[in-house]
């Protein structure tokens, strides 16, 4: 058991201004931060960098061991067979003599559960370790490598390594993901909801709007995000990428009902809603219309008809012209 103390923060963070948190093709962002391989967070939390960099997951993959005494929880196990990542954990553990009781993975990418089997094999110190996930839907999962699975249920509490976390069922980025909030300080580990910085992908606006108000709901005093770097001013930044959202459902449930009569394709749609886009940005602002267009269905604003191949648009007969 830990002591009663709060988590002591080790770094001051200078608020970040103009960050950008969008899957619009219209906004630009960039990586501008370096995260070192390795780096103590605050007394409870320790950020391990995955060492897999790339176009999805910036300078890799977001790790932290979490908890205040020997005992570990390592949040995210990273990718499948990176004897970097780890060599830095077992290296890491070693020289603190720490073990890890418990893995909690936040969900199914192969960025975040990969490297479990390769952790449980040939890291001796969490050899043992259990492992949690939320469950997946399809296909169903019992396994991870040769790791049972302990299923996560919706708001469940870990106490471990002196610490206590609360999971919440957060779907959107993917079905089965969750955020866990570690309740000695009110941080939040966000897994893929909320990157540092850049651009992160969903499969479900509808879902993913919802469980950022989750996030937002806990008030955090800082985001751990699963890529990029800590975020600091956690409350705007979350607020901000809502309004944006917002912002573009508008526009286009204001083509939908000024065509009211015309049902409209996507395509149609990015054209009056996206005007003079670059033709290599038409697919990925048909996507990110396609998903605002998903959430418009399930609020049952919209409606959809196919058209022969082609699905047309329009506003729902329900919505009253000047809503
Ligand atoms: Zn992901």
């Amino acid at each position: 058991m830990g002591d009663n103390s709060g988590c002591i923060s080790v770094k001051r963070y200078p608020f970040r201004e103009g960050t950008v948190f969008t899957t619009d093709p219209k906004r630009s962002s960039k990586m501008t931060t370096f995260i070192p391989k390795i780096e103590k967070l605050s007394s409870c939390v320790t950020r391990i960098l995955g060492c897999n960099p790339g176009q999805m997951t910036l300078q890799g993959t977001n790790t932290y061991l979490v908890g205040k005494g020997d005992s570990k929880i390592l949040i995210d196990a990273g990718e499948e067979n990176n004897s970097e990542y780890i060599s830095l954990l077992q290296t890491e553990l070693k020289t603190n003599k720490w073990f890890i009781s418990d893995i909690i993975v936040t969900h199914w990418h192969g960025d975040h559960v990969g490297g479990v089997a390769n952790i449980l094999q040939d890291v001796q110190e969490a050899s043992s370790a259990k492992v949690h996930k939320f469950p997946k839907l399809q296909p169903p999962e019992s396994y991870v490598g040769a790791a049972p699975l302990n299923f996560i249920k919706d708001k469940q509490v870990f106490s471990a390594g002196g610490v206590s976390m609360q999971a919440f069922h957060t779907p959107g980025h993917s079905e089965d993901h969750i955020i866990l909030e570690l309740k000695e300080d009110g941080v939040v580990f966000s897994g893929d909801n909320v990157l540092g910085e850049g651009t992160t992908v969903m499969e479900d606006l509808y879902h993913f709007m919802k469980s950022l108000q989750v996030i937002l709901d806990l008030k955090p005093s800082l985001i751990y995000p699963g890529h990029g770097p800590v975020i600091c001013d956690p409350i705007p930044f979350v607020e901000n990428y809502i309004q944006h959202r917002h912002k573009r459902e508008s526009q286009i449930l204001n083509q939908l009902k000024e065509n009211r009569g015309n049902m409209l394709t996507v395509e149609e749609i990015r054209e009056k809603v996206y005007k003079d886009l670059a033709a290599s940005l038409h697919t990925p602002a048909e996507m990110n219309i396609n998903l605002h267009l998903g959430k418009l269905l399930k609020e049952n604003k919209i409606d959809s008809v196919d058209d022969g191949n082609v699905k047309k648009w329009k506003v729902s007969e329900e919505m009253k012209p000047n809503l």
